[in-house]
């Protein structure tokens, strides 16, 4: 039962590699990043609000701005008239479902006809339907890629928090600029009415809003809408493909949305399964994170179960310690994935994300008193240079079949996610072997607890993980994280 359990705690770690698997199995692409030079797109979920949609439309009518509203159905049909008003000022509606709610909460026929009720109400008021739609939360099921292929998923690039009232305006204005950029695309709400959202959060909002757009101006910048946007961006990206003969056959095909390819049945079955499970393991155990924000980890208490490890501090993890065990976020991992060009790209993004993420840790293990019994850190990773880097001792896993599946599994997904997987398995098959990572409590708190003492870690980090880092190493740093 223990191993079975255990084998199930590997298996869910590695759920993590769902979305990312399905974009590149279905060969679909989410819109999240656009490569224009002097644009960047503005995009407003979750409205229209009758008392803020209205003075946000009137902000962008004075600074020549264009906007993609991503818009609640419910919300369309209370204020048909401020659909109207986007629609004749030139701004772009999308759909953000008919209620806000997570499309992993709904079957996918419920999606579907979220969608096409939210569509209902913008026709009857505009004459058109429109293709683009943003999840609630961006949270994409694999029914969203499997049953619209007329559909665009709109994600963003930059995020700010502005739901809540407290960021302010001015905490606003500062983060909004620091991404004030060519080809971002801003996620920003004009409703604070959703669950989760602060009432009085869009009134901030404008007031940073006009202060950025102000800036933009003077720096040469302009919002234009997202299909705008994409267009722009696949005509570029065309260019530097074939710079000679201009514009390329793929841009003049009508719709020309990301390429799709046929999923075999067998492969359509797997991920199927992958996300019955990813249901299951969040009903099954509560995670925790230290940034309900923007989490990178979760994690959760356990006791510990295994071989005697002797860690870096010379303690000796035993059998019924506690053990803080850890899991990457699915969500920020598919972030992460599909923003990232080269397993190169993906590991230093995810080795950043872990060096965000043990401060925290360290921070909240210390202002919880009730954790101070535990005594390490543990994941489950494959083999390779990364994890000692961080302070983590790496030690084998017991033999058993266990490990074997594990391996296999790794192989597999290896040869279904990386274009040369099949080569790269081969190769390197002799290295990737699941190992136990573990950190003491103490190395923790000495390396990571904000008292001076995480400047040397950092310089290590510095050091040792350049982008010149061989393919090889990188690749297998980046299985090592996910797996964490
Ligand atoms: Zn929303």
């Amino acid at each position: 039962m223990e191993t079975l359990l255990l084998w199930l705690f590997y298996i869910s770690s590695l759920y993590a590699f769902i979305p990312g698997l399905i974009t590149r199995l279905f060969g679909f692409r989410v819109f999240r990043h656009g490569s224009t030079k002097d644009e960047f797109a503005l995009t407003f979920d979750d409205g229209p609000d009758p008392v803020y949609t209205p003075k946000l439309l009137d902000l962008l009518k004075r600074y020549g701005a264009k906007a993609t509203f991503f818009v609640v159905g419910s919300n369309a049909e209370k204020n048909p008239h401020l659909i109207r008003r986007m629609y004749d000022e030139g701004h772009l509606v999308g759909i953000h479902n008919y209620v806000h709610k997570t499309n992993w909460l709904m079957f996918p026929d419920t999606v579907k006809k979220q969608i096409q009720k939210t569509n209902k109400i913008i026709y009857e008021v505009t004459g058109k339907t429109t293709h683009y739609y943003r999840p609630p939360w961006g949270i994409v099921n694999l029914f969203d890629f499997a049953k619209r292929n007329d559909t665009q998923i709109v994600l963003w690039s930059s995020i700010f928090n502005d739901w809540r009232v407290k960021v302010g305006a001015d905490r606003l204005t500062k983060r909004m600029l620091k991404k004030l950029r060519g080809g971002e695309v801003f996620l920003l709400h004009d409703c604070g009415a959703t669950l989760g959202a602060d009432n009085g959060a869009p009134g901030e909002m404008l007031i940073a809003l006009e202060r950025v757009l102000e800036e933009a101006q003077r720096r040469g910048l302009r919002s234009i809408r997202i299909d705008e946007m994409i267009q722009e961006t696949e005509r570029i990206r065309n260019d530097r493909k074939a710079p000679k003969s201009g514009t390329s056959k793929a841009f003049e095909e009508k719709g020309s949305k990301y390429q799709r390819t046929e999923l075999s049945w067998f492969k359509q079955f797997i991920v199927t399964l992958w996300l019955l499970w990813e249901k299951i393991f969040h009903l099954m155990f509560q995670l925790q994170t230290t940034n309900k924000e923007d989490p990178i980890f979760h994690f959760r208490f356990r006791p510990y179960h295994g071989k005697d490890v002797a860690m870096d501090n010379g303690d000796v993890l035993r059998s019924g310690d506690r053990i803080l065990e850890l899991h990457f976020d699915n969500k920020k991992l598919f972030t992460i994935g599909s923003r990232s060009r080269t397993p190169v790209q993906l590991a230093l993004q995810m080795i950043r994300g872990v060096e965000k993420t043990l401060p925290e840790l360290a921070s909240y293990i210390s202002s919880h008193p009730e954790t101070h019994d535990v005594k390490a850190v543990y994941g489950v990773s494959m083999i390779n240079r990364g994890p000692e880097k961080f302070g983590f001792t790496v030690t084998d896993l017991p033999k058993g079949w266990f490990a074997t599946s594990s391996k296999m599994y790794l192989k597999f997904l290896l040869r279904v996610i990386h274009p040369s997987g099949n080569t790269r398995v081969k190769k390197s098959s002799h290295e990737l072997v699941p190992k136990l990572i573990v950190m003491s409590m103490d190395t923790l708190m000495d390396k990571y607890l904000k008292d001076g003492s995480y400047g040397s870690h950092h310089r290590l980090y510095n050091k040792k993980v350049e982008p010149e880092e061989e393919d090889e190493t990188a690749l297998q740093a980046t299985m090592s994280q996910q797996l964490l």
